[in-house]
């Protein structure tokens, strides 16, 4: 993806100076770079399903609810992303809550996600919980 991009979280902000500069830093020990709050780090894991990136969903599912491995559904087109609400979730938080809807075609047709999300701070990182509908 072009850095100057429009970002798929659509915050409006450009992919690099969004969700881009998690994506490039998370594993990076020269400009390491990780979302300081729960919805930064939403928005960067729904970028990074768009953008097909599972070792950062891996990276930032929290190690209790992992999974061993992540196959992302290439027929699944992500679209959209609505924050809806947020609870928590600050960088002096260690726990937060998201609720979201993630907009996607699936063959031809329009379909999107809805999730209430858990966050936990560990380290000084944010990590994914799990989710309820
Ligand atoms: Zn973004």
């Amino acid at each position: 993806m072009e850095k100057d991009s429009r970002c798929p979280c659509n915050s409006g902000e450009s992919y690099e100076s969004c969700c881009g500069r998690y994506h490039q830093g998370f594993n990076d020990p020269n400009t390491p770079a990780w979302p300081g709050t729960a919805v930064a780090l939403m928005r960067s894991r729904f970028s990074a399903f768009a953008l097909g990136l599972p070792e950062f969903l891996l990276a930032t599912w929290h190690p209790d609810t992992r999974p061993a491995e992540l196959e992302l559904d290439e027929a699944i087109v992500w679209q959209d992303l609505d924050i809806i609400r947020t609870e928590a979730g600050g960088p002096f938080d260690s726990n937060g809550i998201v609720e979201f809807e993630a907009h996607y075609r699936l063959l031809n047709q329009s379909n999107s996600q809805h999730e209430v999300s858990d966050f936990v701070r560990e380290g000084g990182r944010w990590y994914y919980l799990d989710g309820d509908d």
